[in-house]
C-alpha cells in the first residue's frame, strides 16, 4: 500500500525506533508513547485492520503474538502489560495498517 505510514516504515522509506524483527513481523516504538513503554507491533504485509483477518493471512496475528511474548520478556515486561488492538474508526484506530500496542511500565485496572 504506497500510502500506508506502517508499510512505509517497513519498506524503509520512512525511520523507526524498532525493537525487533523477522521475516513476518516489525516492531517498533510508538511515535506518540501513552505509557512508559509503548510499542507497536506489526505484520509485514498489509492487512487493514483486524476485521480482515481470514483464514489465509491470519498466521500473520499467530506471529505478532510470538514477537509480542518476545519483546515483553526483553524489555522486562514480566509483571504483565496491556496489548491493544484499534479496530474501525469507531475503534479509535488511526493508522489502517493491522497492528497491537504494547501498553507496559504502569498498572492497568479494568478497562
Ligand atoms: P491507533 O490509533 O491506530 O490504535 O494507533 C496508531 C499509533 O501509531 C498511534 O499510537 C500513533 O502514535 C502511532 N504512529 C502514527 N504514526 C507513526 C509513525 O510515523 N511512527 C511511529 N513510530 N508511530 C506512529
Ligand atoms: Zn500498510
Amino acid at each position: 500500500m504506497s500510502d500506508c505510514i506502517f508499510c512505509k516504515i517497513v519498506a524503509g522509506e520512512i525511520p523507526a525506533n524498532k525493537v525487533y524483527e523477522d521475516d513476518y513481523v516489525l516492531a517498533f516504538y510508538d511515535i506518540a508513547p501513552v505509557v512508559p513503554v509503548h510499542i507497536l507491533v506489526i505484520p509485514k504485509e498489509h492487512i487493514t485492520s483486524a476485521a480482515e483477518i481470514t483464514a489465509e493471512n491470519s498466521f500473520n496475528v499467530a506471529k505478532c503474538f510470538e514477537a509480542i511474548a518476545k519483546i515483553a520478556a526483553e524489555k522486562g515486561l514480566e509483571s504483565g502489560y496491556r496489548i491493544v488492538n484499534s479496530c474501525g474508526e469507531d475503534g479509535g484506530q488511526t493508522v489502517f495498517h493491522l497492528h497491537f500496542h504494547i501498553l507496559g511500565g504502569k498498572v492497568f485496572k479494568g478497562l
